[in-house]
């Protein structure tokens, strides 16, 4: 009988009891979730980093990361990443391979539900799920990440001097990659899939009167090759009025078809803007939960670089030690 009831109960505990309860837990790996963790497990907190499906992050993807500071030589992203990670372990932060699915951050402690089904509690929370680069979907292109394609002209652009590349997409940050990729590459093609730009007219002005810019209209990318060899050579186009195909060697395509923040999970418990970044007050990363911060992509309408990642990340972690100190 004791032996049934000790089960039982162990059972229960399962269910109900939290796997873990910390300080700081950070949602996210990259550049801001693990700044934040140095931040915060060097302020003497305990730390939990669930670094959830991507480890490391966005910027894991870039083969050679030029404009972090303190490397004069660059520095490939996941070294550069990973680097941040032995910090962050090297003062006593947690580190699990979860991916949230939900939360509660009706009160403190907070709860998040992780996918295996567990769950975490946590004193405060440091929101650090960056943005996504909607992607076009094929194959082919999500193969050629890193190796021609990208998302990032301004961290990607000096790599493609003197070639000739293709930016996909009709809006402000397609324009603004072409203009920045045409300082470097001898030509570069925007390729949209109708006859005229959403961007701002001051940008259609300067790209329209670029000699290295050209626009194919009408059109969009169907396939990228070549993953066998491991790079960009070209791109099949397809007129999507004609319906006809043509290839086009090339050495790199950006697409810059938007982003979209990690924000879903938070919906309806955190405000967010129009674009669906969470909303931070003033110069800190405090969300409009007390205890609950947010840094990096996830909350950046206009940078989006490994630089302001970890500069917020540092905000957050030193935020999140404030809060712990003033109100625990
Ligand atoms: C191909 C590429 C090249 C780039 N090159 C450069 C460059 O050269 N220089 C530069 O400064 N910037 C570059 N960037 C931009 C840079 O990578 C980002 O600005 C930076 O990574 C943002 O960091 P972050 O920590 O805010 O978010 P991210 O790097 O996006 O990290 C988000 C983290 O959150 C985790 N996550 C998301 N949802 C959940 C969830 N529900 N549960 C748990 N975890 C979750 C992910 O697993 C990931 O670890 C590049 C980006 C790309 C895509």
């Amino acid at each position: 009988m004791r032996n049934i009831l000790i089960t039982c109960l162990f059972f229960i505990s399962a269910f109900i009891v939290p796997i873990r309860a910390q300080q700081v837990v950070i949602l996210g790996s990259g550049p801001s979730g693990l700044t934040a963790a140095i931040y915060a497990s060097r302020a003497g907190l305990t730390t939990l980093v669930l670094e959830g499906n991507e480890p490391g992050g966005q910027i894991a993807l870039s083969y050679m990361v030029e404009n972090f500071p303190g490397f004069p030589q660059g520095i490939s992203g996941f070294e550069l990443v990973n680097n941040m990670r032995e910090q962050a372990l090297r003062f006593g932060t947690e580190i699990h391979t979860a991916h949230v699915v939900s939360v509660d951050l009706s009160k403190r402690p907070f709860i998040l539900m992780l996918e295996d089904g567990n769950s975490i509690f946590a004193d405060t929370l440091i929101i650090a799920s960056g943005a996504s680069a909607k992607w076009l979907g094929l194959e082919t292109e999500q193969a050629l990440i890193g190796k021609g394609v990208g998302s990032c002209a301004v961290c990607d652009g000096i790599l493609f001097k003197g070639k000739e590349v293709y930016v996909v997409g009709g809006g402000d940050t397609a324009l603004e990659d072409a203009l920045f990729l045409a300082k470097y590459a001898s030509r570069v093609h925007v390729v949209h899939r109708r006859d005229a730009l959403k961007a701002s007219k001051y940008l259609q002005e300067r790209a329209f009167t670029h000699p290295k810019i050209h626009f194919v209209w009408n059109s969009v990318v169907v396939d990228i090759a070549d993953p066998v060899q491991g790079k960009v050579t070209g791109v099949t186009l397809q007129n999507v009025v004609t319906g006809e195909s043509e290839f086009r060697s090339c050495q790199g395509v950006f697409i810059a078809i938007g982003f979209k923040p990690n924000t879903d999970i938070f919906a309806g418990q955190l405000e967010l803007t129009d674009e669906g970044l969470l909303l931070t007050q003033g110069h800190t990363t405090q969300t409009s939960v007390p205890g609950v911060f947010a840094a990096g992509d996830v909350a950046d309408p206009h940078y989006r670089q490994a630089i302001t990642a970890a500069g917020t990340g540092c905000m957050a972690g030193i935020d999140a030690y404030h809060f712990i100190q003033e109100f625990d």
